[in-house]
């Protein structure tokens, strides 16, 4: 057994999956299977247009509510967009930022997911910041500097007092939803180096009180494993998040 230096977090990323009366099906399946037991910290997070009715049915669960993206501006003329007073209206205690299908598919750079981060963390939601090399610079032998890389750029900025209520979500982007896991030993060795890397820009005491999660097709049968590690302190999962018998399995490898 690992000695438990910090809370476990599990999030499940809902991505652009189910309908208002699936998303709501769904968190009260999922909050039935958790139950009252407060550990480990479990957080859903569904599509913008289910978070309301979500947040309702997680009202007086352990559950917490989690947005998948965030805008940095509070308000303007940006047509189309949430920002993080509207995600503190739906009582979000975290939103997922810089995740690879944003990197990949929405032209979201270092730059904007450091927007991102500082725009939550001046409304009190802490991000859950995704980092993760793609295979090619995973054999070109670039990984953990791509994840430094990412790390330095999306704090830039950030005091340490804000950076304490940062989750950092280690996720290679070979392995989300392509089933194919890393090696726990290949991500306890990533999760070193961020916290190493936590301690060095914000010291010791605030890298060690940091959770970081790991992420790429964590399913029922390898999540014990991953979360074995002396630095996986849980897991965000996106397919597996999408069943409440699958997902509460992975909460339960967690306990
Ligand atoms: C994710 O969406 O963050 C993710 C890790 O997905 P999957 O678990 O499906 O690989």
């Amino acid at each position: 057994m690992k000695p438990q230096l910090r809370r476990p977090l599990v999030a499940g990323n809902w991505k652009l999956y189910k309908t208002l009366a699936e998303s709501v099906e769904l968190a009260q399946a999922v909050a039935r299977g958790v139950g009252s037991a407060g550990t480990p910290e479990v957080v859903v997070a569904p599509v913008f247009t289910a978070l309301a009715k979500v947040g309702e049915v997680l009202a007086g669960t352990t559950l917490g509510l989690a947005a998948q993206n965030v805008f940095w501006e509070t308000q303007g003329a940006f047509t189309g967009e949430v920002g993080p007073v509207q995600l503190t209206d739906l009582g979000c205690r975290y939103a997922i930022v810089g995740h690879s299908e944003r990197r990949q598919y929405f032209g979201e750079s270092d730059e904007t997911v450091q927007r991102r981060c500082g725009a939550l963390l001046r409304q009190n939601i802490r991000p859950i910041l995704c980092v993760g090399e793609t295979l090619a610079e995973r054999e070109a032998g670039q990984a953990q500097a791509v994840v430094v890389r990412q790390l330095r750029a999306a704090l830039k900025g950030i005091e340490s007092e804000d950076a304490s209520q940062v989750v950092v979500a280690y996720e290679p982007v070979w392995a989300i939803g392509t089933g194919k896991n890393a090696l726990p030993s290949d991500a306890q060795e990533m999760h070193a180096r961020v916290r190493a890397t936590m301690a060095e820009l914000y010291g010791q005491a605030l890298a060690e009180g940091m959770r970081v999660l790991y992420g790429g097709s964590v399913k029922p049968d390898n999540a014990k494993a991953l979360l074995a590690e002396l630095d996986v302190d849980g897991a965000l999962v996106g397919g597996a998040s999408l069943a409440a018998d699958s997902f509460c399995a992975i909460v339960a490898a967690a306990r």
